[in-house]
């Protein structure tokens, strides 16, 4: 333990074997959290002896430069599920880059108007996308749909009761339940109906005068089948009108427009919605919209007013580059150029143009070391939606000779960029359907460089 060098020791090595300018503060920061880590290490008879202090300044500098590369990277998803939640849902259109970067570099007129020079609002600029999009007559954006949820039930509903179906009390996954969030927004749930059948009398019968809002949940993360009943959104329109309490239906997954390509399940368009008359109607902008994270409300003018005037709108804001790519998807799909919107272009792949890539993709890989093999494999849309849909195409089945199936995972996954693929029946699956096809190189350079046939052994990996 004494033979452990010190803070300034270590330092000096450091500045000695690297000419970077670090802050003298982490650089310290760093040696301390080394030595300490060794005498733990020491201490529990991992280790025996002390390691010189060149290598002790080189793992410091190891750490450094760790540090200097961004945690947040990207990753090349061949896993076929097309809204993946963990690799960030749904890739963003080039304008919506473009548009972000024009916004983001410099000021913008974000809550100014430049014609009078006052004070503007932030939904003005996809407010009259959204309305002629949908038909609504109102529209406004949060930073999420769990927040426009969240939003409108505190607003329209906090100290009264929201009637909803049990049979809709939904989690949609990281703790977004639709009880808690009633919860939180100080509404009481009033539930009505059973897990798997509840009728309009049943809502009828729940309304008192402490009701303050009808409510609609998506199931769209799950199917109740069998002996099943539900009351659809437009059957409780007129409830809502002939009792003044406004009907809110949270849709889940935003979809414009019915997708390209598959028989998909029957998916409720928003201006479908819309036109079944509901009073107020939220999604979420990153899932089959196919734009950025955001939370879309529609609905009657003076509600969205409402919504708007409300404390918590300001805390759900949409910040301003999500509000740029919101737009400028928007804009994609207002001109008929929807096809643009990569997850789109992802829908629309045929088996077809899938399997002459994959294919290609078989050709390139031929490497020593792999066992490659064409099969059939299904992509699924993911993130919550469409939990039963099936996109068939095809998938390269790899089996590696000298690694194990999890090993090579990790490696793709630490290759740049990280590769993300699937474990499926003794193999790893790569499924283009979820790839933009200028991708398709990379992922090709990807095993190139963990496979480079090795001259001297003739062997790979
Ligand atoms: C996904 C989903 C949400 C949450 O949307 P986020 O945009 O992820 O906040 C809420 N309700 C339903 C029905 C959903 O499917």
């Amino acid at each position: 333990m004494r033979t452990l060098p010190g803070v300034d020791r270590v330092l000096l090595a450091v500045q000695r074997l690297s000419s970077d300018h670090w802050p003298l503060a982490l650089v310290t920061d760093e040696i301390q959290q080394q030595i300490s880590a060794l005498r733990a290490r020491l201490l529990n008879k991992e280790l025996t002896r002390v390691p010189d202090l060149d290598a002790l300044a080189r793992a410091v500098l190891i750490r450094l430069d760790q540090i200097q590369s961004p945690s947040l990277r990207p990753v090349i998803n061949a896993s076929g599920i097309l809204l993946h939640t963990n690799l960030g849902r749904a890739p963003l259109a080039k304008e919506a880059m473009q548009q972000i970067q024009q916004v983001a570099a410099g000021y913008s007129n974000l809550e100014i108007d430049l014609t009078t020079g006052r004070r503007g609002s932030r939904h003005s600029h996809v407010e009259r996308l959204l309305c002629r999009l949908s038909g609504a007559e109102a529209a406004m954006v949060v930073n999420n749909n769990a927040g426009a949820v969240l939003l409108a039930l505190t607003a329209l509903a906090k100290g009264r009761e929201a009637i909803v179906s049990r049979g809709e009390l939904v989690e949609i996954g990281g703790s977004f339940r639709i009880p808690e969030v009633m919860e939180a927004g100080g509404v009481q749930l009033r539930e009505v109906g059973s897990s798997n059948r509840t009728h309009l009398q049943d809502y009828r019968q729940a309304i008192n005068a402490e009701s303050a809002l009808l409510l609609k949940v998506h199931t769209s993360n799950y199917k109740i089948i069998g002996f099943t009943s539900s009351v659809p959104a437009a059957d409780l329109v007129p409830l809502a009108r002939e009792t003044g309490i406004p009907l809110l239906e949270d849709l889940g997954s935003g979809l414009l427009r019915p997708l390209p390509g598959y028989a998909l399940p029957e998916e409720p368009t928003i201006s479908e919605a819309v036109a079944s008359g509901v009073d107020l109607l939220t999604c979420s902008g990153d899932k089959l919209l196919g734009g950025p994270q955001a939370g879309l409300i529609f609905g009657r003018r003076e509600l969205i007013e409402k919504l708007r005037s409300h404390p918590l709108a300001r805390a759900l804001r949409i910040d301003k580059l999500s509000l740029a790519a919101l737009e400028a998807t928007l804009r994609l799909y207002l001109t008929g150029r929807e096809s643009q919107i990569p997850l789109l272009a992802f829908f629309a792949a045929s088996s077809q143009e899938l399997l002459e890539r994959t294919r290609e993709l078989q050709r390139q890989l031929d490497l020593p070391g792999l066992k490659l093999e064409i099969v059939d494999a299904a992509a699924m849309v993911g993130g919550g939606a469409m939990p039963e849909a099936e996109l068939p195409g095809p998938a390269l089945a790899i089996q590696p000779e000298a690694l194990s199936l999890d090993q090579l995972a990790a490696a793709l996954r630490a290759a740049e960029p990280a590769l993300v693929a699937r474990i499926h029946d003794e193999r790893l699956l790569l499924n283009l359907r979820s790839v933009d096809p200028t991708d398709d190189q990379l992922i090709v350079a990807i095993f190139k460089s963990l496979f480079r046939p090795d001259p001297a052994s003739g062997t790979g990996a």
